[in-house]
C-alpha cells in the first residue's frame, strides 16, 4: 500500500503551504452536517474515540439499485475531498480500488497537498480511509479516521479498522428478510397499480358497454345504482332514491310480477343467478328495454340473501332490430309459405351431408314430410325419389354444387299418401366458406304438366285407331335406327310393310265401321308379334310397317309368316259374322347406305307391289 503520489502527480501539484489543522473544535466523531442511521451515527462517535482521532465518518461507495447506500458524518465538501484522495490513491494503488489509504502526514507530502487544493482546504493532517465490503464483494464506501494531527497507525488499530469495517459493512447491507420484506413491498406495490389500471379499464369497459350498475342491500331495501345506470335513464347523480321501492314504481306494471317473481326465486337459492329482460321508465317517461343480471353476494347463516350486485344494460335497440328481424322472418314465410310448392334452402357439406335450414310449409305437399324432418338431414327426402330418377337426381346436385350451375330436374317421386308424383326442381347454387354448398330454390308439383304432355306427345305419335305409331313418328324411329346403323353397323334390323288385301271390298260389304274394327283388329295382330325394340304404325289407311330390330331377311321373313298365319286363323268375329283377311307382305333390310328412311320405306314398297302382283297373301323380299 501506498500513500504516496506518484511523481507525475506530484509535478502536476504546485508547492502549497502545509495544512495546519487544528483539533476540531467538535469531538462527538462527526464532521459537518450528516443526516444518517442513528446506529451508524453512534459507531462513527465510538470509532473516533476508539481511535483517538478527531472524528470518523462514512465515505459512500457505489451506489445500489439507484440509491446511495452509505454515508454518516460525512458533509458533501469533505465527501468530495476524500473521494478525490481515495481516487488518487487507488489509480496507483497495487491493491486496486479496494485498498485502505492512509496518509499519515497530509502536510508532510507537498503532492498530497497539491491534490487536496483542487477540491477543498482539508483542515487535517492524519487520514484513513478503510474499505467497506459488501457480502458480494461490492464496494458499499470507506470508514474514514481523520485528525488535524499526523500520526501513524499501529497494526492492532489497522486490525481494529478491519473489525469496525466489517461491523458498518454487515450493518449496512441489508438481511434477506429485509430484501424479502422490501421485494414484497414492492410486489405489492406494482400489483396495487396493475389492479387499479384493471378496476379503471374495467369501469371504461362498463362505461362504454351502456351498461350500469347496481348493489342492493337486502336487509335494508338499499339500493345504489352507478352513475352509468343513473345517465342510462337520463338521470343526474342526485336525481334518484336508494329506496327499492321506488325502483319497483320505474318498471314497466306489466313486467312488475314477473321481475320480482324472478328476483324472489334467486333469493331463495332456486336459480344460480337472476337474469330478467324487462321494461324501465327513463326520466323522460318514455321505456327501455333492459337486460338486469344480478347474484346474492352475501347470504346470513340461515341462507337468507343480505346483498346482491348487479348490472343493468340497455337492450332497447337490440330488441327492436330482434323484432324487426322477426317481422322480416315472418314476412318471408308467410310468403313462401303461400308459394305452390316448396321454398328451400338446402345446405350440402364437403363430406356430402345434405340438411333443408330451411323449408316453406309446402314441403308437407312436395314430400309429404315436415320442415323439421328435414332441417338437419335431408335422408327422408333420398328414400322418396323413383328408383328410375334417383341417380339422374343424384348426379344433377352432383354436378350443380360442382360446377356452381343451376339445379334443374324433372324427377318422380314416390309417396305414402299421394303415390306416385312427377316434382320439378330450381335452385341457385352458392359456395361457402367452409366448402359446404348452399341452394335456394322452389319445387313444385309437375304431375298434371306431365300428364298432358304424355297425352300431347301419344296424341302426336301414335295412330287414333289403331294405337300405333302414326307415320310420322314411325318414320323418325326408321330414321333413328338407320343413325344407329350407320355409327355402329348394328343391330341388323328388317323392315316389313303389310298391306291388308281387298280392303276396300271389306267397307263394300260390312260397311266402314267394320272396317275400322278389321284394322284394329290387324293391330292388334301385329302388337303380339312384336318384341322389345320392334316398332310398328299404320302407314296409310289399311298400310301397316314393321321395324323388326336385330332381325335379319330370312327372320322376318319368318315374321311376316307367322302374321300372315295368325290372321288366317283369327278371322274378325263382327257382329255380322267372320271377316276373313289376308295380307300382302314385303320386306327388306336396313341398309348401312340408306340415306333416309324414305329410301327404305320404298324398297319394302317394292317387295310389297311384287307381292300385291303375284296373287296377293304372298311374302316379297328386295
Ligand atoms: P289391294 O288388295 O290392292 O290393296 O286392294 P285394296 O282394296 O285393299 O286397296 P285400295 O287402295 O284399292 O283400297 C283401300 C281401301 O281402304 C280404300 C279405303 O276406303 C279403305 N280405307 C282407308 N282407310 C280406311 C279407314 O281408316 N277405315 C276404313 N274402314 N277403311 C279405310
Ligand atoms: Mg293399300
Ligand atoms: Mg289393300
Amino acid at each position: 500500500m501506498s500513500a504516496t503520489p506518484s511523481p507525475a502527480e506530484a509535478a502536476l501539484a504546485p508547492p502549497v503551504p502545509a495544512v495546519a489543522p487544528g483539533r476540531g473544535s467538535r469531538n462527538d466523531g462527526r464532521v459537518g452536517r450528516a443526516e444518517g442511521d442513528p446506529l451508524l451515527d453512534a459507531l462513527m462517535r465510538l470509532a473516533a474515540r476508539h481511535f483517538g482521532v478527531a472524528a470518523a465518518c462514512l465515505l459512500p461507495g457505489a451506489t445500489v439499485d439507484g440509491r446511495e447506500r452509505l454515508g454518516a458524518g460525512v458533509d458533501a465538501t469533505l465527501c468530495e475531498a476524500l473521494q478525490e484522495l481515495k481516487r488518487i490513491n487507488d489509480r496507483h494503488s497495487s491493491e486496486g480500488s479496494g485498498a485502505p489509504l492512509v496518509v499519515n502526514d497530509l502536510g508532510s507530502d507537498p503532492a498530497w497537498q497539491a491534490c487536496l487544493s483542487r477540491v477543498s482546504a482539508l483542515p487535517y493532517r492524519f487520514v484513513a480511509a478503510w474499505p467497506l465490503t459488501g457480502p458480494n464483494g461490492d464496494a458499499l464506501g470507506s470508514l474514514c479516521l481523520l485528525d488535524p494531527a499526523p500520526r501513524e497507525l499501529t497494526a492492532a488499530q489497522r486490525a481494529s479498522l478491519d473489525d469496525f469495517a466489517s461491523m458498518i459493512a454487515a450493518l449496512t447491507t441489508p438481511s434477506d428478510k429485509t430484501r424479502e420484506t422490501s421485494q414484497t413491498e414492492t410486489d405489492l406495490h406494482a400489483e396495487l397499480a396493475s389492479l387499479r389500471e384493471r378496476e379503471r379499464l374495467l369501469a371504461l369497459a362498463i362505461a362504454g358497454s351502456g351498461t350500469g350498475i347496481w348493489d342492493r342491500n337486502v336487509v335494508t331495501g338499499e339500493i345504489r345504482y352507478s352513475k352509468g345506470w343513473k345517465a342510462m335513464l337520463g338521470y343526474a347523480e342526485d336525481e334518484i332514491t336508494s329506496r327499492i321501492e321506488d325502483s319497483y314504481l320505474r318498471l314497466h306494471p306489466e313486467d312488475l310480477a314477473y321481475v320480482q317473481a324472478t328476483m324472489q326465486a334467486h333469493f331463495e337459492g332456486k336459480t344460480d343467478q337472476y337474469e330478467v329482460e324487462h321494461r324501465i321508465r327513463c326520466k323522460d317517461g318514455s321505456y327501455k328495454w333492459i337486460c338486469s343480471r344480478g347474484k346474492v353476494t352475501a347470504r346470513d347463516a340461515d341462507g337468507r340473501a343480505l346483498r346482491m350486485v348487479g348490472t343493468s344494460t340497455d337492450v332497447t335497440s337490440m330488441r327492436e332490430m330482434a323484432e324487426r328481424l322477426r317481422e322480416s322472418v315472418n314476412l318471408i314465410t308467410n310468403l313462401t309459405n303461400e308459394v305452390p310448392g316448396l321454398v328451400f334452402q338446402c345446405r350440402r357439406e364437403p363430406d356430402g351431408h345434405t340438411s333443408f335450414p330451411y323449408a316453406s310449409a309446402g314441403i308437407r305437399e312436395i314430400y309429404e314430410l315436415t320442415p323439421e324432418q328435414v332441417a338437419s338431414d335431408a335422408a327422408g327426402i333420398d328414400a322418396l325419389i323413383h328408383p328410375d330418377d334417383i341417380d339422374a337426381w343424384r348426379a344433377s346436385l352432383a354436378e350443380s354444387a360442382a360446377t356452381l350451375a343451376p339445379w334443374h330436374l324433372e324427377y318422380r317421386v314416390r309417396l305414402p299418401q299421394q303415390g306416385l308424383r312427377w316434382r320439378q326442381g330450381d335452385a341457385r347454387p352458392q359456395r361457402r366458406d367452409d366448402g359446404s354448398t348452399v341452394w335456394h330454390g322452389f319445387i313444385t308439383d309437375v304431375t298434371e304438366r306431365k300428364r298432358i304432355e304424355a297425352e300431347l306427345q301419344e296424341f302426336a305419335t301414335t295412330d287414333g285407331l289403331t294405337r300405333l305409331a302414326n307415320r310420322r313418328h314411325f318414320m323418325s324411329r326408321l330414321d333413328a335406327q338407320l343413325v344407329l346403323l350407320r355409327r355402329t353397323g348394328s343391330p341388323q334390323c328388317a323392315l316389313m310393310m303389310c298391306d291388308l288385301d281387298h280392303f276396300k271390298s271389306i267397307n263394300d260389304r260390312f260397311g266402314h265401321a267394320v272396317g275400322d274394327e278389321a284394322l284394329r283388329h290387324f293391330a292388334d295382330v301385329l302388337r303380339n308379334h312384336l318384341h322389345g325394340g320392334d316398332v310398328a304404325g299404320r302407314i296409310g289407311g289399311e298400310e301397316f310397317a314393321i321395324l323388326l330390330s336385330g332381325a335379319d331377311l330370312d327372320g322376318a321373313c319368318i315374321v311376316a309368316r307367322r302374321i300372315q298365319d295368325c290372321i288366317a286363323q283369327a278371322p274378325l268375329r263382327a257382329q255380322e259374322g267372320a271377316v276373313a283377311l289376308t295380307v300382302s307382305i314385303g320386306v327388306t333390310p336396313l341398309r348401312v347406305d340408306d340415306a333416309s328412311a324414305e329410301i327404305t320405306l320404298s324398297r319394302s314398297d317394292v317387295a310389297l307391289y311384287r307381292a300385291k302382283k303375284g296373287g296377293r297373301n304372298r311374302i316379297e323380299c328386295v
